[in-house]
């Protein structure tokens, strides 16, 4: 045995994750070529938010991606992950404002280019920190690469789409309501307004029925000033106090306008008076109504806040103005019931506190129906799979109920719209190139849209735009359609369906093939992480505490499909001490194979125990296991087989067994012992390096076997792994025996080093025969000098009794243990039999279970059934033998 393995006697993340990551990006490890013949494999990242740090949430959804990743580019395969940012309009507009706000000004002050010109100083500055935290978790990005929502390249494709949609009438202007401050003159993001109750007035106000003398319809407002923009009055279709009002229409005060009456359900009976008026151009919800029933848009309220010649006698006063004098005139007039106090919930703006003024402005959408039709056959025919399944549902609801996206908005930060209107004849220009004169009245006097588009339209282009589109460029050829798509689900609408519906516009071909939805992560209690309940895990802390590797098996461990991603410290820590195991099993292997040590893999022709046949096996099984789970997004499956396998059966067993050959005088069984261990070993760090990248590659530069990093390594595939699948069986059995014995051990707390003898007993011969030849291994692992084999023999004296599928083992006690506790100790395995054995009777004995339950499964209960009852009474007997031996003793 050696002691220089080339490892640390025991592993320090820290020492080792920066120092692999270094040399990948100086060999660029994770650069894609895409001049590659090998099938392609591609994933865009989800572009982080320039203003991000890396919380739980990307670290899921970028380990996932980075397992896929590292799994097909170990596969020859050509591999591309495409990193980068989203600009973030109003969280990095915010972030940028906050700033000025400490040096007392205002994006205002500074002026649209010049604040711009600050943002663009902040994201040199700051707008690189996520991406060094994704590096910290191992992501392996093609770094080359890397993108940016408003790079010169990826604003190209955003004005290309917009141009082309504008052309194709997919892309038109139509009214919405805005926030609108009356004093700064400028249109407010919804995050720029604050909200605030503040005491108000609740207005009822008598609406005259028209041919119907002295029969009213009274509405409550907190806006009387805009009444004059009302065109309809709405009730309740089930509201029995206003059956009456069936073709009626009803008469506007003061300026005497003729108001039809709706029956609409989403009208409620309870609030005021059951009847609601309808003012569509000053109010978003009274816009939507009056969308939904074709209603004219009146407009009352100029910009500044004063009231229009709609307003009839109160033309030019400001809107406060206007209400008094209009509570005053409708009051003369009898026309006010009551006024009520009533709180309302005011917005201001957060720049001057002024009170908001919803306003009716011209906004640019895009005919998300028409795009969404494609998308949704797209889905529907299979071209992209949505995993897991259940979520195509989600997405077909949304697809088709689809409404037009609103993409204008009111900040600074983003792609502004290429859109200019002539200030001489109003036309609208829509151009690739910025244009100097009209097109029909030819005057020089545009004026440039001031608007941005909403975030998601430039990463709807994502997957296509980072490839180089609308240049024809190599990269498309090679990685689109992209394969996977990797992403939480509170976004499938927001950014999935918009990607969809592009890249079926843009490239006639879907962005990606396969969609994998997973899961949030929560606390072990399945609570939502926040700060207030002050459970939250911060991805770096735990990476500085336990390394990468082991934070990035918990998540894959804990990603069951469909299911919320439960985390702890703790459930971090436990894959910590795992990859602790695996560190300790590779310098095991190190220490016992010499310098000069040569590996071959050749096993053919060779001798091999039962172990070597053994663990080969499971190492085949486990490769095609993982591997299979890998390929259906089972990331939790792939990291459970791969841990029990290392931990319990080549750690646990295979290490504590290929002992007896290395320390054995017969070079031919040491060298045979080396190679397994370390064919095993190679095999374990490629399997393990997708979910573990930092450790596997340390320890694959230690292997003798490995040329270049693991990195670029092939991954282990069955078909180079000897089978021997028999073997299982027969090792299965051996390692019952001598857990049984161990069992015995601890159960009567017998010493570690006392040696015991054992006594196998089964019908089977070539069980006992088997199991002979294996003596070696029984006698080591379970600490006994002696065993002895036989067909069905008798119980010795005072000897504790282990029942093992077809063997029973006995183990003589006399002068090692207490009989009366043995004896309680049957007692209870026999209570427990017997329990367990009523539990399945009281199963096969219910009609429901027998007539509803698979036919396999009700067999599986009787084969039970009958094994219990053998125990049973093997028991049984076992408690009158130590009962007598008792007496005897
Ligand atoms: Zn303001
Ligand atoms: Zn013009």
């Amino acid at each position: 045995m050696k002691e220089d393995t080339g490892l640390d006697r025991g592993y320090d993340p820290r020492n080792i994750e920066d120092k692999w990551y270094e040399e990948w990006e100086r060999n660029e490890s994770f650069r894609a070529d895409n001049t590659s013949k090998a099938p392609h494999y591609s994933i865009v990242i989800p572009p982080p938010n320039v203003t991000g740090s890396l919380h739980m949430g990307h670290a899921l959804n970028n380990t996932l991606q980075d397992i896929l990743i590292r799994y097909h580019r170990m596969q020859g395969k050509n591999t591309l992950w495409m990193p980068g940012t989203d600009h973030a309009g109003i969280a990095t507009q915010n972030v940028v404002e906050k700033e000025l706000a400490v040096e007392g000004k205002t994006r205002h002050d500074l002026g649209r280019d010049a604040f711009i010109e600050r943002v663009w100083e902040w994201r040199k500055q700051y707008g690189g920190v996520i991406i060094n935290q994704l590096k910290k978790l191992g992501a392996s990005c093609d770094w080359t690469r890397e993108r940016f929502t408003m790079d010169e390249g990826l604003s190209r494709a955003v004005r290309l789409v917009f141009v082309t949609l504008y052309e194709e009438g997919l892309m038109y202007r139509d009214d919405r309501i805005i926030n609108w401050c009356p004093r700064c003159h400028t249109a407010l993001a919804d995050l720029e307004v604050e909200h605030e109750d503040s005491a108000g007035s609740l207005y009822h106000i008598r609406y005259p029925v028209k041919d119907d003398p002295d029969s009213f319809v009274t509405v409550a407002t907190t806006r009387p000033e805009t009444m004059f923009g009302d065109t309809a009055v709405a009730v309740h279709p089930d509201d029995k106090r206003y059956t009456r009002l069936k073709n009626k229409t009803v008469i506007l005060p003061i300026i005497e306008r003729e108001l039809p009456v709706l029956f609409d359900p989403y009208v409620s009976m309870e609030f005021g008076t059951g009847a609601l008026k309808i003012t569509p151009a000053h109010d978003a919800n009274d816009f939507e109504i009056g969308n939904d029933h074709d209603l004219e848009r009146v407009v009352v309220i100029n910009e500044d806040a004063s009231m229009n010649a709609g307003a009839g006698p109160y033309e030019g006063l400001d809107r406060y103005e206007a209400r008094e004098r209009v509570v005053k005139d409708l009051k003369e007039q009898e026309l006010l019931e009551k006024v009520e106090n009533y709180t309302v919930p005011q917005g201001h703006c957060y720049r001057c506190r002024t009170i908001i003024e919803p306003l009716l402005s011209k906004q640019w959408f895009v005919n998300a129906e028409v795009l969404a039709r494609e998308a949704i056959s797209a889905v529907e025919d299979g071209r992209t799979r949505i995993v897991p399944v259940q979520w195509e549902k989600t997405y077909f609801e949304w697809m088709r109920n689809i409404k037009p996206w609103c993409v204008s908005r009111q900040i600074w930060w983003g792609h502004q719209i290429p859109a200019w209107y002539c200030d001489e004849c109003g036309e609208v220009i829509v151009a690739m190139e910025d244009p100097t004169t009209c097109s029909t009245c030819q005057s020089s006097s545009l004026t440039r849209d001031t608007d941005v588009l909403d975030t998601w339209f430039s990463s709807a282009l994502w997957p296509f735009s980072t490839l180089g589109w609308p240049d024809k460029t190599e990269d498309l050829a090679a990685y689109y359609p992209t394969s996977c798509l990797v992403t939480g689900f509170d976004i499938l609408f927001f950014w999935v369906a918009r990607m969809m519906m592009m890249g079926l516009f843009c490239m006639k071909e879907v962005p990606f093939t396969d969609v994998y939805i997973h899961a949030l992560v929560r606390d072990e209690h399945g609570q939502k992480m926040s700060k207030s309940k002050g459970n939250i895990i911060d991805p770096l802390e735990v990476i500085e505490k336990f390394g990468a590797d082991a934070f990035r098996f918990a998540l894959a461990a804990f990603a069951a499909m469909g299911r919320d991603v439960r985390l702890s410290e703790g459930r971090i820590e436990g894959y910590r001490f795992f990859v602790n195991k695996l560190w300790n099993a590779a310098r095991f292997v190190r220490m016992n194979t010499d310098d000069d040590y040569q590996p071959d893999f050749d096993f053919k022709k060779r001798n091999l125990s039962l172990s070597d046949r053994w663990i080969l096996e499971r190492t085949a099984q486990v490769v095609e296991e993982v591997r299979r789970a890998l390929d259906e997004y089972e990331f939790n499956v792939a990291a459970g087989a791969a841990y029990q396998f290392v931990w319990h059966e080549f750690c646990d067993w295979y290490l504590e067994l290929s002992k007896i050959y290395l320390s054995s005088d017969d070079p031919t069984n040491r060298k045979r012992s080396q190679d397994v261990l370390m064919f095993v070993l190679d095999t374990i760090v490629r399997l393990l390096h997708p979910i573990m990248p930092f450790v596997t590659e340390e320890l694959y530069h230690a292997l003798p076997t490995s040329h270049g990093g693991v990195v670029n390594a092939e991954y282990p595939d069955t078909n180079e792994i000897p089978r021997f699948p028999e073997a299982v069986n027969e090792f299965d059995r051996m390692r019952n025996l001598i857990t049984g014995i161990r069992n015995v051990r601890g159960e009567m707390n017998i010493h570690p080093k006392k040696t015991l003898s054992a006594i196998v007993s089964s019908s089977d011969t070539s069980i006992l025969d088997g199991l002979r030849d294996n003596i070696e291994y029984i006698k080591t692992l379970a600490g006994v000098d002696s065993v002895e084999f036989g067909v069905d023999l008798p119980q010795p004296d005072a000897s504790a009794t282990v029942v093992t599928g077809p063997l029973t083992i006995y183990v003589p006690l006399t002068g090692v243990i207490d009989f009366d506790e043995e004896k309680a100790r049957l007692e209870k395995e026999l209570d427990k039999i017997t329990d367990d054995l009523s539990r399945v009777r009281k199963k096969l004995s219910t009609e429901k279970f027998l007539t509803k339950a698979p036919a396999e499964v009700v067999e599986k209960e009787r084969d039970k059934e009958s094994a219990l009852i053998s125990k049973q009474e093997r028991l049984a007997e076992s408690i009158d033998r130590v009962t007598a031996y008792l007496k005897e003793s």
